[in-house]
């Protein structure tokens, strides 16, 4: 399956720290430890497992002492990796922590690729891929919303669902293999409406999984909101009302603010990334220039764009050229609603936004509104699914594991062979069995832990 070698790594992060704890795993780890390690109080012998001791790290070659440490033995197959794991608690000192890992790697342990530990966790069974993409998601967790999402992963949320669904389709196939395999008996054996409603209600449920990403995926890494519009229509007073801070310089003089600021606001529980960008003007000013540019990219970027408008003035040519370029999700804010009004709303009907809300970023009118507008028009419905999905390689397997269960759906309705149906089933259950670790291509899975950390 992999080669049994051992490995090892720091587990810990650079740089100082209380302690920090180097990990060997693999066939060779217990013999390793107990060449570089010894007990305090003289005794020899088997270490217990999973039992922490007191000792001291040695240089077998030159009989010097390393570091005081905490060592453990967590015997296979009850360990992370499912191979025999040791631990060296050491103080947490970057070099001290090189210095033992260099020692163990003098004893014939390999230094540990980025995730392989977790890759062979995934090998050996302890962990489905599904869970061990949750651990990567935990550890880089923002926010409490995105601990709780990935803590529902790593304890098998989607895992658990697949496995139903996995064997209520494989209910359906023996059906229709049973229709295969007797062609004369089909029309008892295969109750073709029966099998259609079932697999629509599949898709159903599936589809309701799949609504689910966004929310999540908003959730987990925050939304990229980018406010834009003319100079001094009021972006930077804008940015400054709504995370109730004096931030951003606001200057009367057209485009003071050049380059993009960020701030981070917390919406709800929805983290938000608020990026201020240039004023969106057609410029020969070199500087100002590189600021629009910079603007552009960002809007790009962004789940949502606010646009701003100043409301105390007719729509320009300007801000209506913004209107029609901008085509992410958008947003727009009438500011200076505290001075009398002279943008015609009618004048905003032929373009397509996703609100209009005027405010007044100097008095902090229509703030309030705007928050809830903007957290609605990122979240869209609010999800109480028990089962989420937060990972882009789970999305798209079951988005063809959809697409197959409709291609048999209307092999169904259009009365195609079984053979058919058996193929367009297969699929579904394929594409599913991929989420939690049936990947066939070793470069997919290269790439899964490629993403972790060394010493994960
Ligand atoms: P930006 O260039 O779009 O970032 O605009 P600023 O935030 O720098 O504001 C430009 C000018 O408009 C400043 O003089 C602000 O005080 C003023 N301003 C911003 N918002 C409001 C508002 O709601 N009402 C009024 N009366 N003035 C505003």
């Amino acid at each position: 399956m992999y080669k049994e070698d051992t490995i090892a790594a720091v587990a810990t992060p650079p740089g100082e720290g209380g302690i920090a704890v180097v990990r060997i795993s693999g066939p060779d780890a217990e013999e390793i430890g107990g060449t570089i390690f010894s007990r305090n109080n003289g005794t020899k012998g088997r270490l217990k497992s999973h039992t922490l001791y007191h000792g001291r790290v040695r240089d077998p070659r030159s009989d010097a002492v390393l570091d005081e440490v905490l060592l453990t033995v967590m015997r296979k197959p009850r360990s992370y990796t499912g191979e025999t794991v040791v631990e060296v608690h050491c103080h947490g000192g970057a070099f001290l922590a090189r210095e033992i890992l260099r020692l163990i790697l003098s004893q014939g342990a390999r230094h540990a690729e980025p995730g392989e530990f977790t890759k062979r966790a995934f090998l050996n069974g302890r962990l489905d891929l599904a869970q061990a993409e949750a651990v990567l998601d935990l550890i880089q967790a923002r926010t409490q919303k995105g601990v709780s999402l990935a803590v529902t992963q790593v304890e098998g949320g989607i895992s658990g669902w697949v496995g139903a669904m996995r064997s209520s389709l494989l209910d359906c196939m023996v059906q229709v293999e049973a229709a295969i395999d007797f062609p004369e008996d089909e029309i008892e054996l295969l109750q073709r409406d029966q099998l259609a409603q079932r697999i629509s209600e599949f898709r159903e449920e599936i589809n309701a999984i799949l609504d689910t990403y966004e929310w999540c995926r908003l959730h987990r890494e925050g939304a990229r909101v980018c406010i834009c519009g003319r100079p001094n229509v009021g972006k930077s007073s804008l940015l400054n009302t709504l995370i109730g801070e004096e931030r951003v310089i606001v200057t009367p003089t057209p485009g003071t603010t050049r380059d993009v600021v960020e701030e981070s606001l917390n919406l709800g529980g929805l983290p938000v990334v608020l990026w201020d960008t240039a004023g969106m003007r057609e410029t020969d000013n070199q500087v100002e220039r590189i600021g629009v540019e910079l603007s552009k990219r960002y809007i790009d970027k962004a789940d949502l764009v606010m646009l701003v408008l100043d409301g105390s003035n007719e729509l320009t040519a300007e801000d209506e050229s913004l209107l029609r370029k901008i085509d992410n999700k958008m947003m727009v804010v009438l500011n200076k609603d505290d001075l009398p009004t002279k943008l015609d709303r009618k004048a905003l009907k032929p373009f397509h936004t996703a609100g209009i809300y005027s405010v007044s970023a100097k008095l902090g009118s229509g703030i309030e509104e705007l928050k809830n507008g903007l957290r609605e028009t990122l979240l869209g419905v609010n999800v109480e699914a028990s089962i989420v999905i937060t990972n882009l390689r789970h999305k798209s397997a079951l988005i063809r594991c959809e697409r197959a269960l409709n291609n048999a759906q209307v092999s169904l309705s259009e009365k195609q062979s079984a053979e058919f149906v058996a193929v367009d089933l297969n699929d579904a259950k394929e594409a599913l069995e991929e989420i939690t670790g049936k990947i066939h291509n070793e470069e997919v899975l290269e790439h899964i832990f490629s993403q972790f950390c060394i010493g994960k």
